[in-house]
């Protein structure tokens, strides 16, 4: 997934790059190298999420335990009543 940013930078003109990611809470660093089958990869990735954008009915939830901790979760877990005020 880190390798999306990396695509960004290079279709903004910057290339022969790699990326330190790092993880404060964890104290750890990860060092991303750009791939030339990331292109490939990451375009596949971009193709299915403009899929699932454009399907006239959300899929169905995934319901992993990493989804309580994150950031999309009140998206995920809404459901009809809640979307509009009743509860
Ligand atoms: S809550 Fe997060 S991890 Fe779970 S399905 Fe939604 S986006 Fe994916």
């Amino acid at each position: 997934m880190n390798q999306y940013y990396l695509y960004i930078l290079i279709k903004n003109g910057i290339s022969e790059l790699s990326a330190i990611i790092e993880y404060p809470k964890l104290r750890q660093q990860q060092i991303e190298e750009w791939d030339l089958d990331d292109l490939q990869t990451v375009e596949g990735w971009i193709a299915l999420a403009k899929k699932v954008i454009h399907q006239s009915n959300c899929p169905d939830l995934i319901k992993k335990p990493i989804c309580k901790k994150c950031s999309y979760y009140n998206f995920c877990y809404a459901t009809e009543s809640d979307s509009n005020g009743i509860n």
